[in-house]
């Protein structure tokens, strides 16, 4: 374990941040750098040299013999591409060496990242060019330099690029939104954020042995353990040792990339965990949670366990989210989600509200879309994480609060007071709701929202360009309308209240998980996208393309190409995962059923050359049962090769899709189903690989 006294030394050590750039930069140097990371600007190449050259030499302390340029393609996850500092010298030997066009731009073949059609082949070049924002760290021995990553005429190909785009929108539309309220020194509006990371450690040699863990990062069969998470006794429990080692690996390595690692906890399923950092700037959040799990699957390995971080890597038991937990702050320190202690502070916390209640009930497709993968799409709506239905809790209290000012009645029914806004002190707003409400997708927990429907392996940075963009447009609105007015108290008051008025119906403070509210949903005209094709036929709308264009978030020619990726991507895995279930019918589980039924047979027919009585009916009805799953097995496998066939013609992304959805996962639900029930029946000996209960309780 690490002394404790060595934390705050070990805290960024492989991270060229702040204190070391002012440390080994000239002043100058650093100067023009940070005047690059704030206002954006282009950094010349002079000072590019010199920031390449220092960071060269730091990492050259730290044991590097590389750089990448480290970026995050559309197959969301990272990619890396090391290239040695080494340059010949004229007399035969090498120097270490690293410039700034170096630092700055690299061009790597793009033609092997998916682009959906954005990048013709015959224009394969793509690059990379360097994200000051984010700071260059040191893993591996190499020194990785965040880039963002885009096509030659300058379409992205990255999840950095629009995420950068977006936040620079809600800036510009937030700092128009403060001028309004009379602030005029703020600088720079950032959306923060701190998700948490839910992940399944397991045992790393049964997992070797189950090819659905190795191809598709979840299983594909298993009946259920006679002990789930009915007992209530994994959420916060006791942690055992050998997971408690791999926690402090974990924080260690997290610490030393400066990753704010700071809570750790069992989770409520089975072998179940999490890790939630310490918020920070969005582009940097979503930076560190893509290093975050590449540490969880590294420091598993080196524990012996895996990490799963798939959405529903075990029927029956909870799947594993990323909650999001966003919020908007000025340089000035001022977290603009916090009701503040005066009425002006709370109009305009009223008023910033009101964008993200408008936001959410008008592009709640856009949100759902967000968070659509073919994994996280059973765990949506699986009553253990938020529904497929989009909606904001906000608590009783600020719900009332809404009511008061757009109706005009009573706040407080016995002194029958009335809230207005620009007038009014709001009432104190318990900051720790969470616990009330772990039902809705996006709940309003004091002084942040919380989107819960993310899947845990998503990279965050698609659901946060949603969110920046949704309240740009809102804040753009209300300025449009604000900026123009001559009462600017009356506007706003009457502003306020045509929105609560308007978007009331994506409030819902009750249990999500309820059937009913499925019902009342649909009464309110709220969307219930329940598989990522539903989802996706909203994509492109007309409405979607406006927003993103407006801004120049995405193009439209980078709204379509995401559409075919995001769906191509979705029936790859798919296609992948018929394909495990089929290979292991075949070569694993019907042998092993065979060979436990042959030996039943024959135990049976020897039995009976000894024993004239015995009538072994006990064998002969588990064999008659058997015998007639596997037929079962052998007849749903069948069909479910067949629909396959079908679905693999189907050249359009979109039809393809929806056949995977509507045929394929019931047919692999079907065939799954009589596989698990042969698993019940099978001796302990004759199992073709690890069962649930050793998955979820040998860790
Ligand atoms: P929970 O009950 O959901 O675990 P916590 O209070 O522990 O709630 O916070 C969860 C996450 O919210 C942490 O990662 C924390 O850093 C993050 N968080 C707190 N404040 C903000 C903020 N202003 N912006 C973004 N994230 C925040
Ligand atoms: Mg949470």
């Amino acid at each position: 374990m690490a002394d404790l006294n060595s934390v705050p030394e070990l805290f960024g050590s492989l991270v060229f941040n702040d204190s070391v750039m002012k440390q080994r930069l000239p002043k100058e140097t650093y100067k023009s750098l940070k005047q690059t990371i704030r206002d954006g600007t282009a950094l010349e190449l002079g000072v590019a040299n010199v920031v390449a050259n220092a960071m060269k030499d730091w990492a050259i302390e730290k044991g590097c013999t590389h750089y990448t340029h480290w970026f995050q393609p559309m197959t969301g996850i990272t990619a890396e591409k090391h290239e040695s500092f080494i340059n010949p010298t004229a007399e035969g030997g090498v120097i270490m060496e690293f410039s700034g066009k170096e630092l700055i731009k690299d061009e790597p073949d793009a033609s092997s990242f998916p682009s959906g059609g954005l990048r013709a082949t015959f224009e394969a070049r793509g690059y990379t060019a360097w994200d000051p924002s984010s700071y260059a760290f040191v893993k591996e021995g190499t020194l990785c330099i965040p880039t963002a990553f885009c096509s030659y005429t300058g379409e992205a190909l990255d999840k950095k690029i629009p995420l950068l785009r977006s936040m620079e929108a809600l800036n510009k539309e937030a700092l128009r939104i403060l001028r309004l309220f009379g602030n005029k020194t703020c600088k720079r509006v950032t959306t923060t954020v701190g998700p948490e990371q839910e992940y399944f450690l397991i045992d790393k040699d049964l997992y070797d042995q189950r090819k659905d863990l190795m191809y598709c990062g979840r299983t594909l069969f298993g009946a259920k353990p006679p002990k789930g998470q009915e007992m209530e006794d994994h959420y916060y429990g006791t942690i055992q040792p050998r997971i408690v080692k791999y926690m402090h690996d974990l924080d260690v390595e997290l610490w030393k990339l400066g990753i704010l690692s700071k809570t750790k906890h069992n989770e409520v399923a089975p072998a179940q965990h999490e890790m939630a950092p310490i918020f920070t700037t969005t582009n940097l959040a979503a930076d560190q949670n893509q290093l975050t799990m590449e540490v969880m699957k590294k420091v598993a390995l080196k524990n012996g366990l895996f990490c799963l971080l798939a959405e529903k890597p075990f029927a029956g038991v909870n799947g594993s989210g990323k909650h999001n937990n966003w919020s908007m702050s000025t340089d000035e320190g001022q977290n603009l989600l916090e009701p503040g202690d005066t009425p002006r502070e709370n109009a305009q916390f009223l008023l910033i509200l009101a964008a993200v209640i408008k936001g959410v009930d008008e592009y709640q497709d856009m949100l759902r879309i967000s968070v659509a993968s073919a994994g996280n799409d059973h765990r949506l709506g699986a009553n253990e994480a938020p529904p497929a239905i989009i909606s904001m809790f906000i608590g009783e209290e600020l719900d009332a609060v809404l009511d008061s000012i757009a109706n005009g009645t009573p706040y407080d029914a016995k002194k029958k007071t009335q809230m207005k806004v620009g007038v009014t002190v709001l009432p104190a707003i318990p900051k720790d709701t969470t616990d009330r409400n772990r039902t809705s997708p996006f709940a309003f927990t004091g002084n942040k929202f919380e989107f819960r429907s993310v899947g845990s392996s998503l990279s965050i940075s698609g659901p946060n360009v949603v969110l920046n963009t949704v309240v740009a447009q809102e804040l753009s609105e209300f300025a449009d309308e604000l900026e123009k007015s001559n009462d600017f108290n009356a506007d706003l008051s009457k502003l306020i209240k045509k929105v609560i008025k308007d978007h009331k119906r994506i409030i819902f403070n009750g249990n999500g998980y309820d059937e009913d509210w499925v019902k009342e949903a649909a009464k309110r005209g709220l969307l219930n996208l329940k598989t990522l094709p539903d989802a996706m036929e909203h994509y492109l709308d007309p409405k979607n393309v406006k927003l993103f264009t407006k801004f120049a978030v995405y193009t439209e020619g980078e709204m379509k190409s995401r559409y075919e990726i995001k769906l191509e991507t979705y029936c790859k895995l798919l296609n992948i995962e018929v394909n495990t279930m089929v290979e292991m019918i075949k070569k694993d589980i019907m042998p092993a059923t065979f060979s436990y039924m042959q030996d039943v047979s024959s135990t049976a027919a020897s039995i009976k050359q000894i024993a004239k009585e015995a009538k072994c009916t006990a064998e002969a009805n588990l064999v008659d049962a058997m015998s007639k799953l596997t037929d079962e097995l052998a007849a749903r496998t069948a069909n479910l090769e067949k629909l396959h066939i079908k679905a693999t013609a189907e050249s359009d992304a979109a039809k393809q899709a929806r056949f995977y959805a509507d045929k394929i996962l019931p047919a692999m639900a079907e065939t799954r189903a009589v596989a698990d029930e042969i698993e019940t029946m099978l001796g302990e000996d004759y199992k073709p690989f690890p069962s649930y209960g050793d998955l979820l309780f040998r860790v």
